[in-house]
């Protein structure tokens, strides 16, 4: 309880605003990215050129490691060894504001 010297009647109470935030340590809103593991789908190598075309997609789901993701991007490339074309897949969770 303040008291007021000056005699001038205090208006009224203002709302105290309060910080708006999340709790420390809420790792499921920051932003996640999950590899699918790169592997020529005929000879097994890991090896691969280049990405030669880049697609990211907004779209919902839920990623292989079982979390959801927001963006599905698909990168084209060939195998480094037999240059069998795959098209590599990385799912990223991007909370929404
Ligand atoms: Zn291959």
């Amino acid at each position: 309880m303040a008291i007021i010297e000056s005699g001038i009647p205090q208006l009224a109470h203002q709302p105290v605003r309060r910080k708006r935030g999340r709790p420390a340590g809420d790792a499921a809103k920051d932003p996640t990215v999950f590899h699918v593991p790169s592997r020529c789908p005929r000879c097994q190598s890991t090896r691969r050129t280049g990405y030669t075309h880049v697609v990211s997609s907004p779209y919902d789901g839920i990623a292989p490691d079982n979390k959801p993701y927001t963006t599905l991007t698909l990168r084209r490339c060939r195998c480094g060894s037999c240059n069998f074309p795959r098209v590599d897949r990385v799912y990223e969770y991007v909370p929404k504001k």
